[in-house]
């Protein structure tokens, strides 16, 4: 999505086929698990507010569900494609395995932009999508989750559109929903949360007080906003934060050298992540290019906002501080800056390690709605807390043990599980 040389299903097949190699697994367990089982692409009419009518591009692709149903977010993006969508979903499932909760891998998206949409618009993108799929996804077959551009309303028509078809209540067919409507508490903050509980994880090991840490954040969507606040509850600084400017078409870095305020930019901060330029320069801060965040010398960078951002050209820029990244995006870091980190021995918490927060509290959440109990936002986070952090210690064991870079070990213990699952099942 982020240039058009850069292919993120060619790049998630790449990692893939490297631990496939490691594990030497089987030709029939490997074919299986480098392509998603099934895809679904389709168009979705909408009557637009001036009358005309418009056709959208929508898809779903279900990468595997041999430990459960599948499961994963839909983004709303102008560059999506069905190739970002099939890496996303394959992530997905390492996903779900990496932090052992018993769902599979999907993905969804449509091509639009949801910044030149009203809101009935986006709700007939969203009621057009269920109707597309209304058989094909279920609590018990593939269960949808907000991503890039899309929150708990995009949900909330998903899932009315979805029992209007089937003229029942289902609850747990979609998760992130608004809370008071089946939705959990702490879903909104579970993935930025989820970043810092394994960045917490990673300065405990390497054993960096994050009170003595400085932090560049690219992203300033609903995970970089929670991985900050939390970031700096635990005692650190954040210098840098990058976000898009709609307007311009680009991004900009936004730098305060003693820190930034989280609460004050959120204060001139649009709904889609967009720091207004000309407040934050009124507010004291330096507006840079989009792409300086990633030069700032900092000890942790957290790249999180979309794939293909710390590649072979601009890995080159990175300071010699830093000593950890923190992937809060999908597929953020390419192979090739995958090496560069590995040689200069920088710790690598890999996205789908890293971001897992989201997916296991939308785990939560579904375990919520099935009981029609809800939990209080501490037992929520507590239980995030310890699902994160005992994922990052296996993995981070594993690395350890079998002298593995981070992606490498959280590779192994994922696609372990999913194949395991599948030979269980019979598939391979
Ligand atoms: N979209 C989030 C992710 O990429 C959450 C998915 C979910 O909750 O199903 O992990």
């Amino acid at each position: 999505m982020a240039s058009k040389a850069f292919n993120a299903f060619a790049m998630a097949q790449t990692q893939f086929d490297h631990i496939a190699d490691l594990l030497d697994l089987e030709s029939g367990t490997r074919e299986l698990l480098r392509n998603p089982m099934r895809e679904y692409a389709f168009n979705i009419p909408v009557r637009m507010d001036n009358g005309e009518m418009k056709i959208f591009r929508g898809f779903r692709v279900q990468h595997n569900d041999a430990r459960g149903p599948g499961k994963g977010g839909i983004r709303f993006h102008p560059l999506e494609t069905i190739d970002t969508v099939r890496a996303l979903s394959m992530w997905m499932t390492w996903k779900c395995a990496v932090v052992d909760i018993p769902l599979g891998g999907s993905k969804g998206g449509v091509i639009c932009d949801p910044h030149n949409l009203s809101m009935r618009e986006q709700e007939q993108i969203c009621r057009g999508w269920v109707r597309q799929l209304a058989r094909d996804i279920g609590p018990l077959r593939d269960v949808p989750a907000p991503d890039v551009m899309t929150n708990a309303q995009h949900m909330l028509w998903m899932l009315d559109e979805f029992e209007t078809i089937h003229g029942m209540h289902y609850p747990g067919l979609i998760t992130g929903k608004p809370v008071g409507m089946g939705g959990s508490l702490g879903r909104t903050e579970a993935t930025g949360f989820g970043v810092i509980f394994t960045l917490r994880e990673a300065l405990n090991d390497l054993d960096i007080r994050p009170e003595d840490t400085l932090a560049s954040v690219q992203g300033f969507g609903n995970v970089a906003q929670y991985a900050i606040r939390l970031y700096n509850q635990i005692g650190g600084t954040v210098t840098c934060v990058s976000s898009w400017d709609q307007k311009d078409e680009t991004s900009y870095s936004f730098r305060k050298k003693d820190g930034i305020d989280i609460d004050q930019l959120l204060k001139i901060t649009d709904r889609f992540g967009g720091i207004d330029k000309s407040k934050a320069q009124d507010l004291g801060y330096e507006v840079l290019s989009g792409d300086k965040w990633i030069e700032e010398e900092v000890d942790i960078l957290i790249p999180a906002a979309l794939e293909n951002q710390v590649n072979a050209e601009t890995i080159t820029q990175i300071s010699n501080r830093v000593k950890v990244i923190a992937e809060g995006a999908n597929g953020p870091t390419t192979p090739e800056a995958d090496k560069v980190f590995a040689a200069k021995k920088i710790f690598m918490i890999p996205d789908f390690l890293a971001n897992a927060g989201g997916v296991t509290c939308s785990y939560f959440e579904q375990v919520q709605s099935n009981m029609n109990l809800y939990w209080e936002k501490d037992e929520v986070l507590g239980k995030l807390d310890v699902k994160m952090t005992s994922a990052f210690l296996a993995v981070n064991e594993l690395a350890k043990k079998k002298k593995l870079y981070m992606r490498d070990a959280a590779y192994v213990i994922a696609i372990n599980r999913v194949a395991q699952a599948c030979k269980d099942r019979g598939w391979a």
